[in-house]
Order: structure tokens, then C-alpha cells, then sequence
């Protein structure tokens, strides 16, 4: 399936040469169908943010990995056995009942990588990039993400050289929880910082 949508942004060495792949792969039929496309949304929604959810989950239980994720993200989640191009100056920022961070590329679509996986379609694109600067509440508002007036909303704009993620607040009714637990409460777009993470309210203990 090809993609002739506009992109404002020129490619970059990497997306070029993942193209001319792609398509001499499909020249010579090894490549069928939705493959990639099906690779890509693993990769998404799978394999990406379930490393961040994982170092958000530890920061979470261990003020130690916290401190040490704040102060330097790349090698903290190195520690976790987590690295990979696009990660090489993470920064994690820590959203708390006074301010709220969410990121954003003005420019193209920089994106914490090893963390995250492969950013969403919506941050790559330019209506996102502009807004979320301009009027970040009323963008985070059509995430269904209300911030309270009282709380500052502060937008970090991610390059070449850093790329931010937000440590999400960690949700009311989750002190009982373990780590593995923990990170799977943790999606995507918490770590974006479009969205906060629901309170676990007592259901039934499973
Ligand atoms: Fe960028």
C-alpha cells in the first residue's frame, strides 16, 4: 500500500533509503501486500511504547531509577536493555499536580524512538505541530485531556539532538501494583503527553 499523502518535510537519509528498500523488495516480489504495513503498526503499538511503559513503570516503584532516568534518560533506560537510533539525548520530563508537559517536532517529526516505537501519524503532522505550541489546551482538550486552569501546561519541542518523553503521573489506586503491572497501564500517548493515565478504581481483584 503505497502512501501519496503530502509530506511538508523533506525525507530524511533514513525514510529514503527505507523506500528505495521497500520498493526494490516489492519489485522482486519478496515483499507482498501489507507487510510492512502490518510491521509498522506492530511496531507502533506494540514493541515501542511497551519499553517506555516499562521505565515508566520502574521509575514509578524505584525513586532511585527515577532520579537517575531524570537526570540522564539514555543511559537509565539503558539499563533496561533499551537503546536504538533516535535515542542517543533522551530527556524524560516529569508531569506532577502543577504542571503537565506534552511533546511535539515543530519542525519534522522527532520522536523518542526507543522509547515510543514510531510516532503516531497525527504527531508527524503539520496541524498537530502548529497547534499543540499555539493553544496546547484546547488540542490536548480534543484528546480528551482537560488540564486544570491552575495547572501549567509547558510544550517541549524535540530536534536531532533531544528528544523529550513524559513520565506520566502515576494514577490513584495502583500503590499495590507491580511493576509489570504497573507498566501495562501505561500507553503511548501518556508518554506523549496528550493524554493522563485514569485512576484504577476497585473492580474486581482478578
Ligand atoms: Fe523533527
Amino acid at each position: 500500500m503505497s502512501e501519496n499523502h503530502h509530506h511538508p518535510h523533506e525525507l530524511s537519509d533514513g525514510e529514503v533509503r527505507a523506500r528505495a528498500l521497500e520498493s526494490l523488495l516489492r519489485e522482486k516480489g519478496i515483499l507482498q501486500g501489507h507487510v510492512v504495513d502490518e510491521v509498522i503498526d506492530i511496531y507502533t503499538n506494540d514493541i515501542g511504547p511497551l519499553n517506555g511503559a516499562r521505565a515508566i513503570a520502574k521509575a514509578w516503584s524505584d525513586p532511585d531509577f527515577k532520579k537517575r532516568l531524570m537526570a540522564d534518560a539514555t543511559a537509565a533506560v539503558g539499563e533496561l536493555g533499551i537503546s536504538g537510533m533516535e535515542g542517543e539525548h533522551l530527556v524524560a520530563v516529569e508531569n506532577t499536580d502543577e504542571v503537565h508537559h506534552v511533546i511535539v517536532c515543530t519542525l519534522c517529526s522527532c520522536y523518542p524512538w526507543p522509547v515510543l516505537g514510531l510516532p503516531p501519524r497525527w504527531y508527524k503532522d503539520a496541524p498537530y505541530r502548529a497547534r499543540v505550541v499555539r493553544e496546547p489546551r484546547s488540542v490536548l482538550a480534543e484528546f480528551g485531556t482537560i488540564v486544570p486552569p491552575d495547572k501549567h501546561v509547558k510544550v517541549l519541542d524535540s530536534n536531532a539532538e533531544v528528544r523529550y518523553f513524559v513520565i506520566p503521573q502515576r494514577p490513584r489506586g495502583t500503590e499495590d501494583m507491580s511493576e509489570e503491572q504497573l507498566a501495562q497501564l501505561v500507553t503511548r500517548d501518556s508518554m506523549v503527553g496528550v493524554t493522563v493515565l485514569p485512576d484504577v478504581t476497585d473492580k474486581v481483584a482478578g
